[in-house]
């Protein structure tokens, strides 16, 4: 169930120090909203549970959408934040905080120009593929594509920007006042140690509940056979807090699956590959599903199948466009990846029906000739066919993290269950609600970091001025 997370009221608590902004979580949100605010020349305090800031957002590939960023420009990109607010919220079937959705579009390419601009990261923007529900070219990552060079980008941004650090410590406790405000929080050290650092604003920037096993078997039942695959220290404390506030909150079922986390090895194998026109196929070498749906609701797809796991099948071609990823060159050198030159032979190697697999691929030959649509709906049309030689990888479904949480305002302010916002209370990434709808299919590549980067850094510019000026806000 929730955390024991609590919040103790009262105007007045005993307080080591007070700093003018707190932030609870050292991952993209919490590391943006801190950069924000030290642009707005305020003192900033980030409080992390673990030795170093890493999170959720170290273990991802760290892409990033944003709609006119000038290196979309640079690239000659046609985008615009009406488009990418239309793809966002077509993935998600319009069940979306409309509001919300637009303000993250427009501000998507702020984020992403100022991130490199001003703070010095190293983003380019992603050639070579798409992601299902992007209109257009409009990731940006770091050379590696790895969250973990993000996040170590991050991490020197907020060293130069002055940022202030206390890591090894939990928040366990919100001070609240009678009027709503926050006026402090109870950390927890390793060693049982307590103290109170008293704040003019606070972010809550520590994700949702991916890493509190209860809770996920409680609100997302569908997900009992997943791996997870996520950061532990998500318990869902933002959702305790909320809830013994009386926030609004939404969304509390919707998560980012991946149906392509090499089975035994826990490296995710990523969807272009597939988008590319690479299949997935069960112990019969059949086909399930429109895999180029979403790699987050085939999760739930690939756990329905014999042994919850799948083949990712494709070849050389899809194999080149992968290699740009750390993370599959980690999965060659781990050995996961497997090579043949029929798909006979590859099935063989990966234990499943031969001739299943080779129905299957004359199948996706016949698709690519016709451009129809398949049983399942997924066109082939414009992708080379599959040749030899093959390559499969034995795949699960996984749970990345939690979209649902607290609902926020325009700049991340949560909001009570009469809409109006708490007064120096503000949310942002996955301790917020996304912008994915209710389940997992709504799930479009790059929502986790863009509501992580962008109301981080939304959240920290209002905060900043809210702690500056407590009356007026
Ligand atoms: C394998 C993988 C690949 C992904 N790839 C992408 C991608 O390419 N693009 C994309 O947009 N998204 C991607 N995602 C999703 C993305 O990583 C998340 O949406 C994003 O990192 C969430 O950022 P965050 O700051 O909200 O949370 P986190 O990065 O998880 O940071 C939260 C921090 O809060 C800390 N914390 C929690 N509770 C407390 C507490 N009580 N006190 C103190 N500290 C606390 C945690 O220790 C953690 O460090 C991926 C996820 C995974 C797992």
């Amino acid at each position: 169930m929730v955390p024991a997370a609590r919040v103790v009221r009262g105007n007045q608590v005993d307080a080591a120090i007070t700093v003018p902004v707190v932030i609870v979580g050292g991952g993209a949100t919490g590391l943006c909203a801190a950069l924000a605010v030290r642009d707005a020349g305020v003192d900033v305090l980030v409080i992390e549970r673990d030795r170093q800031p890493m999170g959720t957002t170290a273990m991802s590939t760290g892409l990033i959408p944003a709609a006119g960023s000038t290196l979309q420009h640079a690239a000659g990109v046609a985008d615009s934040a009406d488009l990418f607010a239309r793809d966002i919220a077509t993935k998600a079937k319009h069940k979306v905080d409309q509001a919300l959705v637009q303000r993250l579009a427009e501000e998507s390419a702020a984020t992403i120009d100022w991130l490199v601009e001003r703070h010095g990261v190293a983003l380019s923007l992603v050639d070579g593929f798409i992601y299902p529900g992007h209109s257009v070219l409009r990731m940006h990552g770091m050379p590696g594509r790895s969250g973990g060079e993000f996040m170590g980008a991050l991490a020197n941004a907020c060293a130069a920007a002055g940022v202030d650090m206390l890591t090894d410590s939990v928040v366990d406790t919100l001070h609240v006042s009678h009027e709503n405000r926050v006026i402090a929080v109870g950390i927890v050290h390793p060693d049982g140690a307590r103290e109170v650092i008293g704040c003019g604003a606070l972010i809550l920037a520590c994700c949702g509940f991916a890493g509190n096993q209860a809770m996920v078997r409680d609100l997302i039942p569908e997900l009992e056979h997943a791996t997870f695959h996520g950061h532990p220290g998500n318990k869902g404390d933002a959702i305790a807090w909320g809830q013994a506030l009386g926030a609004a909150m939404a969304d509390l079922a919707a998560y980012q699956g991946h149906a392509g986390l090499a089975a035994g090895h826990g490296i995710p194998i990523l969807w272009p590959l597939i988008t590319e026109g690479g299949i997935q196929v069960n112990r019969a070498g059949q086909r399930f599903a429109n895999e180029a749906a979403g790699y987050s609701e085939q999760a739930v797809e690939v756990l329905r199948q014999e042994g919850h796991v799948a083949w990712s099948v494709y070849d050389a071609a899809r194999h080149r466009i992968m290699l740009q990823f750390d993370d599959y060159q980690q999965a060659l050198s781990a050995g996961c990846i497997l090579t043949a030159d029929s798909p006979e032979a590859l099935a063989a190697l990966a234990g499943i029906d031969a001739a299943g697999l080779a129905a299957t691929i004359a199948e996706t030959h016949a698709l690519v000739a016709s451009g129809a649509p398949d049983r399942f709906g997924r066109s082939f049309a414009g992708k080379a066919p599959l040749t030899a030689p093959f390559h499969a990888v034995k795949v699960t479904g996984a749970l990345f993290h939690t979209q649902g949480g607290l609902e926020v305002d325009g700049d991340a302010r949560v909001l009570d269950g009469q809409r109006r916002p708490f007064p120096n209370l503000y949310a942002g990434g996955g301790a917020a609600r996304g912008i994915s709808g209710p389940g997992a299919d709504g799930y479009m590549a790059g929502n986790g970091l863009l509501t992580a980067t962008t109301l981080g850094r939304l959240a920290g510019r209002h905060a900043a001025l809210s702690a500056a000026h407590p009356d007026e806000r």
